[in-house]
């Protein structure tokens, strides 16, 4: 199955992803992962997207698409994929669908004080990636992955500055991809402001058993 997860910064298409990854066991292929490896690793990828990264601004669709192309072509990509996070814009949209054709895109939907709420908060695992929330989904130990003992970290693009220029990006940028993919027919809608468990429920009910 090849999935798109749409949906602004703080709706949950990270948590979901790797939550529908499992159960689905198709990998899933976060852009905004992707970019922080780059970035702690100190690549010359990294290197070229801090600051975009850090003021919460898009990276140049050319470099995007070129890096989803390659790492759609790796053989665990074969049998399916979830992409989250990726396509964030149309002409991103139009070069994935020159090379690949979807099974479904999930439309997370949520408002703007609910996605402050989580990403002011959010803490993120260093090592496996895991994420938490301080007040909603806080971890047993304060600051240790509950999955692998990481250390937890607050990501330096979850600032109130930038989770505001992130908000105003997915609106002019993004959004336009809700119609772009319905009038495809492949949109689901879900409503991601409840629990993960929730939206979990919502995703399997859109999407039918694992093949
Ligand atoms: P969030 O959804 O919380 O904003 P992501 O981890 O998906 O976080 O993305 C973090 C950052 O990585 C984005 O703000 C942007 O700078 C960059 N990025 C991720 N995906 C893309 C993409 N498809 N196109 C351009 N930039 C991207």
């Amino acid at each position: 199955m090849k999935l798109i997860f749409l949906g602004p910064p703080g709706a949950g298409k990270g948590t979901l992803a790797a939550l529908v990854s499992k159960e689905y066991g198709i990998p899933q292929i976060s852009t905004g992962d992707i970019f922080r490896d780059a970035i702690k690793r100190e690549t010359e990828l990294g290197k070229k997207v801090k600051e975009i990264v850090g003021r919460g601004d898009l990276v140049p669709d050319e470099l995007t698409v070129s890096l989803v192309r390659e790492r759609l072509g790796q053989p665990d990509a074969a049998g399916g994929y979830i992409l989250d996070g990726f396509p964030r814009t149309i002409p991103q949209a139009t070069s994935l669908g020159e090379f690949q054709a979807m099974d479904a895109v999930v439309n997370f939907s949520i408002s703007d004080e609910i996605v402050v709420g989580r990403l002011s908060g959010r803490e993120v695992c260093k090592s496996c990636g895991a994420i938490y929330h301080v007040k909603n989904m806080p971890s047993k130990v304060k600051g240790v992955c509950d999955k692998c003992g990481g250390q937890l970290y607050t990501r330096p693009d979850d600032t109130i500055e930038s989770i505001t220029n992130r908000l105003e990006v997915y609106k002019k940028q993004t959004e336009p991809l809700v119609d772009y993919y319905r009038e495809k027919r492949l949109l689901r809608d879900i409503d991601s402001s409840k629990s993960p468990e929730d939206t979990l429920v919502q995703i399997r009910k859109a999407l039918g058993k694992p093949r």
